[in-house]
C-alpha cells in the first residue's frame, strides 16, 4: 500500500497498532511514504476486501486532510481464525504449529505454539524410540498439553480482546469477546498438593510426582535440578530438615516455596 505523495501531511514515520469498529489494524508507515499494514476483518463482511483495507488505514491513520491511498501491489488475505486441536490419535504423523490448533494473531501466541508443539512433537518421537511401549503416555502427554495449551491462549486472547470495549457492540467484536467460553483463563489453585503428572524429563515423556502450588496450578517438576516435591516435604518438616540436606543452598530452597504461594495473576488483580 502506498501513500499518495504530497497529500499525507501528518503520516509520522512509525509503527502504530489500533482497534476499529470493523476489527483492528497494524501499520508501519516508512518516511518515503509507503505504508505496510495488517487490518484483521471479519471474513463475513460483504464489502470487497481491497475497499476494506483503505478503509481501515484511512480511519487508523489520524491526519487531516484523509490520506490518498494506492495499493502498491495485490493484496494478500490470509485466514487467521482461531481453532482448537483435535484430540491426536495416530503417532506416526504428528501435526505442529497452525496445522495442530490456531491462535488469535493479536495475541502472540502463534510462534510459541509452532515451537512448542514442535518440542512436544520431539519428545513423543524420542520417547517412542526409546519405549516402544510408551505409545498411550505419549498420546495422552501430547492430547493434554495441546488441549491446556490451546484453551488457555484462546481466553487469554479473549480477555485481551475485551479490554476494547468501544466496540463491544460491533459484529467483530462481539464474536471475539465470546469465544471461546467464560472461563478464567487462568487455572486457580488454593494451598499445596503433589500429584502424579506427565513431564519431560530427560527429554523423555515421563509420569512423577510434581508440586501443585497456587503460582504453578498445572505442577512444578523441579526446582533449578532438585526434584520440587522432596523439597516441599522436607520444608513441611521445618526449614531446619532443608539446611541438613542442602546447607547453604536451603535458603534460597525456602524463597522458592515462598514464591509458589501466590498466583501471579492474583498479584496483578490486587497489586496491595
Ligand atoms: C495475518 C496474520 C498475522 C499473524 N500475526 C502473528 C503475530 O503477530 N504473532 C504470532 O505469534 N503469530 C502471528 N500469526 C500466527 C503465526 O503466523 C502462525 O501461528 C505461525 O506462523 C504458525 O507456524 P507454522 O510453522 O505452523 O505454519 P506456517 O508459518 O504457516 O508455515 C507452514 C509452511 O509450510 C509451507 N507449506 C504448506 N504446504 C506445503 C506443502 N504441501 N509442501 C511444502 N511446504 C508447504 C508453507 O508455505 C509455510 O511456509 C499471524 C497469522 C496471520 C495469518
Amino acid at each position: 500500500m502506498r501513500l499518495a505523495r504530497g497529500r499525507c501531511f501528518g503520516v509520522e514515520a512509525g509503527i502504530a497498532l489500533c482497534a476499529l469498529p470493523q476489527g483492528w489494524l497494524w501499520r508501519v508507515a516508512l518516511p518515503d511514504g509507503r505504508i505496510w499494514a495488517q487490518f484483521l476483518g471479519d471474513a463475513a463482511d460483504p464489502e470487497p476486501a481491497p475497499a476494506r483495507l483503505v478503509a481501515a488505514i484511512t480511519a487508523g491513520t489520524r491526519c487531516a486532510p484523509a490520506p490518498t491511498l494506492r495499493l502498491a501491489g495485490p493484496l494478500i488475505a490470509r485466514e487467521a481464525a482461531p481453532r482448537l486441536p483435535a484430540p491426536v490419535t495416530d503417532l506416526r504423523c504428528l501435526p505442529v504449529g497452525d496445522a495442530f490448533a490456531a491462535m488469535d494473531p493479536l495475541s502472540g501466541h502463534g510462534q510459541f505454539w509452532a515451537v512448542s508443539s514442535a518440542l512436544a512433537a520431539a519428545a513423543a518421537r524420542r520417547t517412542l524410540t526409546a519405549d516402544p511401549a510408551s505409545e498411550d503416555r505419549c498420546l495422552r502427554y501430547l492430547r493434554e498439553r495441546a488441549a491446556e495449551t490451546a484453551w488457555r491462549m484462546a481466553r487469554v486472547g479473549r480477555d485481551f480482546l475485551a479490554l476494547e470495549t468501544r466496540f463491544s457492540g460491533q459484529p467483530f467484536w462481539a464474536a471475539r469477546r465470546a469465544l471461546p467460553d467464560s472461563l478464567p483463563a487462568h487455572e486457580s489453585r488454593e494451598g499445596f498438593a503433589v500429584a502424579q503428572a506427565l513431564v519431560i524429563d530427560n527429554g523423555l515423556i515421563t509420569e512423577r510426582e510434581v508440586l501443585k502450588t497456587p503460582c504453578s496450578p498445572a505442577g512444578i517438576g523441579w526446582f533449578g535440578r532438585l526434584p520440587a516435591p522432596e523439597i516441599y516435604r522436607l520444608a513441611q518438616a521445618g526449614p531446619e530438615a532443608l539446611r541438613q540436606r542442602f546447607g547453604p543452598q536451603a535458603e534460597a530452597l525456602l524463597a522458592a516455596i515462598e514464591s509458589e504461594r501466590t498466583s501471579p495473576h492474583q498479584r496483578v488483580e490486587n497489586p496491595s
